[in-house]
């Protein structure tokens, strides 16, 4: 596909941008009646600790099909009660993948704990399960893998290894909400699955987080940790007129608010256009994007359907990564990356003497990888005019 556009000089050389806006990568869609379900919250006798949350988590587990929904402050949280419910302590160490953001990392150190990076596979980008499989040791208690952009990791190989060794799998799902992995929903397949409802993921509650789980033991576990290790909820303890608590483990607040849970509900109750629009646009851009220089596609395994949270691509261009981010930003295109590697970062560098050159799959993704936008609110045009920016930075900068 050829447009007069990918003639005209570059933005970033002083031609007209292809959009006068910034397209931002990812925006959370509000509507009308998400504004009235929230109104008609803050107008209730509970703005938290009350019904609205039990609804949200019936109903989230009933559309993933997970047994049980407990729902916590942030996405960030919700990792930090799975790995509490999977018993990591000082010593323990989680398996995960260096690509992705840092706090699937940082929940196994809140707990004492120490994550064990094992490399990408060079096509999804997810945890390679041979990898993975070869850096369980004694002290290994459970594998995290992130289904990275939207899809899923190999969830039956690691779970193979999981069972090997007893290991419990924590998936962070955080952009697969919605994703299917041979013919199960993302959500009901792990032991424990956490979700973020960040305003860039599929359903936002402002800041939020879910973990859903088939085992009772750790749906009872995780409800204790989110609310400081107290036994009882302060509704029920009004419902049934006692005033006495137990605390039995050591636990924060880190509970959602009905306020947001009202939120969540209406979200959720969009999600399934949501996907099918974000897929849409997925599709677009495997179609018209293909074939250009310089740019490699993500690729979908048999079995797999994506949720699509992010539109990763790799550049083999005469530019480097930071040359063509720099011109996509200038045509007002609101290009991303996801991820530096965690292991980069300096915090990790610092405390555990990572270099760069350990983890070489994902260290060479990261060099070449920009996300482009992508998410349920875009126009038709606004997909037009990012294949139309890519089309014109790719084949002024193609080899
Ligand atoms: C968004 C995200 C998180 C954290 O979620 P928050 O709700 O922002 O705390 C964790 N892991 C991944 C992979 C994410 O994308």
């Amino acid at each position: 596909m050829s447009t007069a556009a990918t003639t005209e000089a570059l933005a970033i050389q002083g031609g007209p941008p292809v959009r006068d806006e910034l397209l931002p990568y990812g925006r959370q869609t509000i509507d009308e009646e998400d504004i009235a379900a929230v109104v008609a919250t803050l107008r209730s006798d509970w703005l938290t600790t009350g019904p609205k949350i039990h609804e949200f988590e019936e109903a989230f587990a009933a559309w993933v099909g997970a047994r049980y929904a407990v729902s916590f402050s942030s996405g960030t949280a919700a990792l930090h009660g799975a790995v509490f419910a999977a018993g990591i302590g000082a010593g323990d160490e989680a398996i995960t993948s260096p690509l992705t953001f840092a706090a699937t990392a940082n929940c196994v150190l809140y707990q004492g704990g120490r994550p064990v990076f094992a490399d990408v596979r060079q096509d999804t980008l997810n945890i390679n399960p041979e990898l993975a499989k070869r850096s369980v040791t004694s002290r290994s208690k459970a594998i995290l893998p992130v289904d990275y952009a939207g899809h899923p990791a190999d969830l039956d190989e690691l779970s193979r290894i999981a069972d090997e060794h007893g290991l419990t799998i924590i998936e962070d799902a955080c952009h697969a909400l919605g994703a299917e992995y041979r013919g199960r929903r993302v959500g009901s397949i792990s032991h424990m699955t956490v979700f973020s409802f960040h305003p860039v993921k599929h359903l936002t509650t402002g800041e939020g987080g879910m973990v859903t789980t088939n085992n009772p033991g750790f749906a009872d576990t995780l409800r204790k940790f989110r609310n400081h290790g107290i036994s009882s909820g302060a509704r029920e303890r009004m419902a049934s007129a006692r005033w006495e608590y137990e605390m039995v483990l050591l636990g924060y607040n880190y509970r959602l608010t009905d306020i947001a849970c009202a939120l969540g509900l209406r979200q959720l109750s969009k999600l399934k256009e949501n996907l099918k629009r974000r897929r849409e646009i997925a599709a677009r851009y495997q179609v018209d994007l293909r074939g250009l220089p310089g740019i490699s596609l993500p690729i979908v395994l048999d079995g797999c359907i994506p949720a699509w949270h992010l539109y990763p691509v790799r550049l083999d261009l005469r530019a480097d990564r930071a040359g063509i981010f720099g011109a996509l930003r200038a045509e007002n295109i609101g290009v991303n990356v996801h991820y530096k590697p965690v292991h980069l970062l300096s915090y990790y560098k610092a405390q555990f003497g990572y270099r760069g050159g350990e983890y070489p799959v994902a260290e060479a993704a990261y060099e070449r990888l920009i996300t482009l936008p992508l998410f349920q609110g875009m126009s038709d045009k606004d997909v037009s005019d990012v294949i139309c920016a890519v089309e014109k930075v790719a084949t002024h900068y193609g080899k």
